[in-house]
């Protein structure tokens, strides 16, 4: 069913804490952990709780918890400083733009000079 976990996906075992991560943020739909491989000095990932695909199909399902997602990486960004300086929230999607894990998720990332466009 959709929202569900999923057996096999990374990101339902960093939810259930099966899977370490470094959580700097957690709410009832959302948990927000270090990215293990961080591509800036801040690199924070913010996902919902409940499994979605990708960001569209969590927004269309449970848009409240897709706002949810956007509030915590803003909330990430005023801890991590970034406010001043700026920061990007990306959603990969599909594995042609880069995605790699199939759970929703946003990147948060600050702290350097960020290019435009991205590669
Ligand atoms: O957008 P994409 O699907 O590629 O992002 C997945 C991210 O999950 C990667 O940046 C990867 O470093 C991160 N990751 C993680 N902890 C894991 C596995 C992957 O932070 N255990």
């Amino acid at each position: 069913m959709a929202g569900e976990p999923q057996t096999d996906c990374l990101f339902c075992k960093i939810v259930t804490g099966d899977v370490p991560a470094t959580v700097v943020r957690e709410s009832d739909t959302t948990v927000a952990f270090r990215d293990i491989n961080p591509q800036a000095p801040t690199h924070v990932l913010v996902i919902p709780k409940a499994h979605y695909p990708d960001a569209a199909s969590l927004a269309a399902a449970e848009p409240l918890v897709a706002a949810d997602v956007l509030r915590e990486a803003g909330q990430i960004a005023v801890e991590e400083k970034l406010t001043e300086t700026g920061y990007r929230i990306v959603f990969n999607t599909g594995a042609g733009a880069g995605q790699t894990v199939f759970h929703a998720h946003a990147h948060v990332l600050g702290g350097r000079g960020l290019q435009w466009p991205p590669g």
